[in-house]
């Protein structure tokens, strides 16, 4: 069944061969014994049968099939299914429970190992209570249950005491009945008791190899199937290798979510900052007026589409200058929407004289806007009203007309002044100053009486709304209107500021990167210590046969967990203290709702901690594949 055919074994490190010429042909059932003293390349023969390391030259067959030869599919049912180890130092894992140990990869059924082992009170148990021999035994029911073929066993017997020695090699016996096991063993009396064949070995030659009992070599064929893996069992081993080191995961976790936090924070405060801005912005560049006069003032070419850019040969016209033709049809069209229009101004323009009236001031809610000083309201058609600015000044043009021409006025002088234009009296009944905080500080001038004016054309109207959605109202409007275009005061501004919420935003991303890499180097290092501190574990894995995209998975995994409970933990703080912190922001701002974790946030967050728990795992994963079994045994 096994067969080596001039078997040589030389170890870099040294300059002999370990292992010279090796003949052997073994059973397909029966106990195998190994003797040799400390060093004598026992341990290295059953690597090489097991497949958990090559041989220079020759080649060790079984079944038909060199295993130096095995692809990495085969070696992994090989190990799986076919061959099982029983190390010396039993390797199990820690934090795992004994019956999770023993079916670690598989299902089987363990019912008839356990009393054959009699372990059966200590399935519940952790690993690091057994005593050695309850280990050992631990460790040969576990290489039992995937029923294989040969079973190696590396001094199982070395740490234990006489009888317990002598229980194991009894029940090796046993098993030998069915399947072939061999037994390196220092200890003598235990391979002439039980062996049905003793091969001692010194100095990596075979000196004696004895058989006591004949057994017979039947043929039976390798025949690879791919290694199935539950991903269930997967699941157990990081869940509960996530439990075993619960303080240190916390700890890791608190820390990703600090990150987390933070770059959490910084998308909510420059999207909730930005739109605050927006809304800010919105409300206040409403006031700004609509403004209609007879030569619009079409000034960024968007108002007809002609932001095209041109790079033919040709000339093409625009309507940069475009002539309104400003009728009486369309200032009844702008009435009908008086409900969304906060107040009116209309210029008009009699004899060369310029007329300007404030439909505010036929009402009595002028207030946000001006103030009274001295002097009433306008009421009959010929009162007009002087309005300062909020420096309490003046246009010198403005009082050109009435004849007054000195510096300075006291109030007085010009309160109930009357004048003459076009042959009509006109009386000041009142005397208006501009609010400071309004859009119209600057405002000065005379308002006359909008009747006066009823039968006439102006050469100009400003339009102001109460809010953004009246404007929205009002452009829309005007929009449907042909022929007649407006200029939008507000679009003016709106660029400048957004070029500013923009800046902020990059500055904030920026610093929130920081985090971000800090996260992900820190998965990385956390990880990269997981790999070097579960060498052993690695090793028995892949001794069972577990393919390393697996053992990929369970590192995957658990930096996915990690992430993933960072991330909700995060999530939930943000939110949490966004109260707080947007009452301390609109205290300081005069924003509302600076910070909001709107949906995209929440998914760009989610995103970014999938991609660092994949970058920071990647590259200690890659470790795994380059471990060799070998080394991984052997250091432990
Ligand atoms: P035994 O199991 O009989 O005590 P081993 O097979 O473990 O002996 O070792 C045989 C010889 O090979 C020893 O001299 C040991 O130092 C050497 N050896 C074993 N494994 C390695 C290795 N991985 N690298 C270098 N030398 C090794
Ligand atoms: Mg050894």
């Amino acid at each position: 069944m096994i067969e080596l055919k001039h078997v040589y074994k030389k170890y870099s490190s040294n300059n002999n061969y370990t292992l010279k010429n090796i003949n052997l042909k073994l059973p397909s059932t029966g106990l195998i014994s190994i003797i040799g003293e400390s060093g004598s390349g026992k341990s290295t023969l059953l690597n090489l049968i097991g497949g958990l390391d090559t041989p220079a030259k020759g080649s060790i067959i079984v079944n038909g099939r060199n295993i130096s030869n095995f692809n990495k599919n085969e070696l992994d049912y090989y190990h799986n299914k076919y061959v099982s180890f029983i190390f010396q130092d039993n390797n199990l894992i820690d934090y795992l429970s004994v019956k999770d140990n023993i079916n670690i990869l598989n299902d089987n059924n363990i019912n008839n190992y356990i009393k054959l082992l009699n372990i059966d009170n200590l399935l519940d148990k952790k690993i690091n209570i057994l005593s050695g021999g309850e280990q050992e035994r631990v460790s040969i029911a576990r290489a039992l249950t995937i029923k294989p073929k040969i079973l190696l066993c590396d001094e199982p017997t070395s740490s234990l005491d006489s009888k317990s020695s002598e229980n194991i090699a009894k029940l090796l016996k046993e098993l030998s009945k069915n399947l072939l096991v061999i037994l390196v063993t220092h200890n003598k009396n235990i391979a002439i008791n039980y062996s049905d064949q003793i091969i001692s070995i010194k100095d990596g030659n075979i000196i004696s190899n004895r058989i006591i009992n004949k057994k017979s070599i039947y043929k039976s064929y390798f025949k690879p199937v791919k290694v199935k893996i539950n991903i269930y069992k997967i699941i157990n081993i990081v869940k509960y290798s996530l439990l075993s080191k619960l303080k240190r995961n916390i700890f890791i976790i608190l820390a990703i979510s600090i990150g987390l936090i933070s770059l959490s924070l910084v998308l909510g405060i420059s999207d909730g900052f930005n739109s605050a801005l927006d809304r800010e912005e919105k409300d206040s560049l409403s006031k700004y007026p609509i403004y209609i006069s007879k030569i619009s003032n079409n000034i960024d070419n968007t108002l007809f589409k002609e932001n095209n850019t041109y790079t033919d040969n040709k000339i093409h016209l625009i309507d940069k200058d475009h002539i309104n033709n400003i009728s009486k049809e369309y200032l009844n069209y702008i009435d009908n929407i008086n409900n969304d229009i906060k107040y009116k101004t209309y210029i008009y323009n009699v004899n060369d004289i310029t007329y300007q009236t404030n439909s505010l001031l036929n009402t009595s809610s002028y207030n946000d806007e001006f103030t009274k000083i001295s002097g009433n309201n306008i009421t009959n058609n010929n009162d007009v009203i002087l309005i300062i600015d909020s420096n309490n000044k003046i246009d010198k043009n403005t009082l050109y007309y009435l004849n007054l021409d000195s510096n300075e006025y006291n109030y007085q002088d010009l309160l109930n002044y009357e004048y003459n234009i076009n042959d009509i009296t006109y009386k000041i009944v009142g005397i208006y100053k501009s609010n400071k905080d309004n859009i119209f500080k600057d405002m000065n001038g005379l308002i006359y009486n909008y009747n006066n004016f009823k039968d006439n054309i102006p050469v100009s109207i400003s339009i102001y709304p109460y809010d953004y959605e009246s404007k929205q109202t009002i452009i829309n409007h005007l929009n449907k209107y042909n022929d007649i275009t407006y200029t939008d005061y507000s679009n003016t501004f709106k660029t400048v500021s957004s070029t500013v919420i923009n800046s902020i935003t990059i500055i904030l991303i920026l610093f929130s990167s920081i985090s971000l890499i800090i996260s992900t180097i820190m998965i990385g290092i956390i990880t990269y210590i997981n790999v070097l501190e579960r060498t052993k574990e690695i090793g028995i894995l892949k001794s069972l046969g577990l393919p390393n995209k697996y053992i990929k998975l369970i590192f995957y995994l658990e930096s996915l967990i990690i992430l993933l409970i960072s991330f909700i933990i995060s999530i939930i703080i943000t939110l949490l203290i966004s109260i707080p912190v947007n009452n301390i922001l609109t205290n300081i701002t005069g924003l509302d709702n600076i910070l909001i974790l709107n949906i995209n946030n929440i998914l760009i967050l989610f995103s970014i901690s999938i991609l660092i728990s994949l970058l920071g795992t990647f590259i200690p994963v890659k470790r795994i594949s380059k471990l060799k079994i070998i080394d991984i045994i052997r250091s432990t």
